[in-house]
């Protein structure tokens, strides 16, 4: 059974048939990455798996349970799938302990001292545990994206969705949250990934698709993807960013 798995999904914004006919599945422990150019549905295809977004058609699966129902418990799915967005999104108010800290005490009623003990295993996985007791803003923007990442780990979920976590970094920084990333995905995590940065898709990748038009237009393994692609579009589009 898969992991994630998307079946027939459509979704439209009123008339823009934005999701078409997504057929998709992500096993225990994979890694996929989805590229293609900007306005192509990545972003939306993402964030439907965590009911960021809700789908009109099909349906996807989690572990072969339907998590496109509307009975289904969203803080309960959210805790299970977690999601890193372009812009950190850390709350800019409290420390990164407590960005870290407060779904897990909020969510899940996880007490304080067995969060901060989390908080600061998962800060110091990720390179950061001496940067725990400042706020969001003292930080790089490396820095900040790793805290984002600790602390959607926190809810302890089964998936993690990265919707171009590099994109809004500076180049010096894109490694240090690569890394992180690519250490995840070596330690088993099952990982749903919108990126450009194709030297992670050939590192860590166990599938690449390609969506244009809001279809999955190419799909394959890197090693596919990237010495063989069928379609011009995927050729044209590895040209310009490779
Ligand atoms: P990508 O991540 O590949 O750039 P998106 O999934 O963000 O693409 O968006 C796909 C298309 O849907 C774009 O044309 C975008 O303008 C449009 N779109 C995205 N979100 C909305 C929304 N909330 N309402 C209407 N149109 C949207
Ligand atoms: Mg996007």
């Amino acid at each position: 059974m898969a992991m994630i798995e998307f079946r027939n999904v459509h979704k439209w914004y009123g008339d823009f048939h934005v999701l078409k006919n997504i057929n998709e599945e992500v096993e225990k422990g994979d890694v996929l990455v989805i590229c293609g150019p900007s306005g192509s549905g990545k972003s939306t295809m993402v964030r439907c798996v965590n009911r960021l977004e809700e789908i009109d058609k099909g349906a996807i699966y989690m572990e072969g349970k339907d998590i496109t129902q509307k009975t289904v418990n969203l803080n309960h799915l959210r805790s299970e799938i977690g999601i890193v967005f372009q812009q950190f999104n850390l709350y800019p108010h409290i420390s990164v302990l407590k960005n870290v800290t407060l779904a897990p005490i909020k969510v899940k009623g996880v007490s304080k001292a067995e969060a901060e003990a989390t908080a600061l295993e998962l800060l110091d996985r990720v390179g950061i545990s001496d940067q725990a007791h400042k706020y969001p803003v003292e930080l790089s923007g490396g820095q900040q994206q790793r805290v984002a990442i600790a602390r959607a780990l926190a809810m302890k979920p089964k998936v993690m969705l990265f919707d171009e976590p590099t994109s809004a970094l500076d180049p010096e920084m894109i490694n240090e949250v690569l890394n992180v990333m690519k250490d995840l995905a070596r330690e088993g995590m099952t990982m749903l990934c919108v990126t450009h940065e194709m030297s992670f898709a050939r590192e860590v990748a166990d599938r690449v698709i390609f969506m244009d038009g809001g279809e999955i237009l190419e799909q394959g393994t890197p090693e596919h993807f990237f010495t063989n692609p069928q379609h011009d579009r995927t050729k044209a589009f590895l040209k310009e960013i490779l």
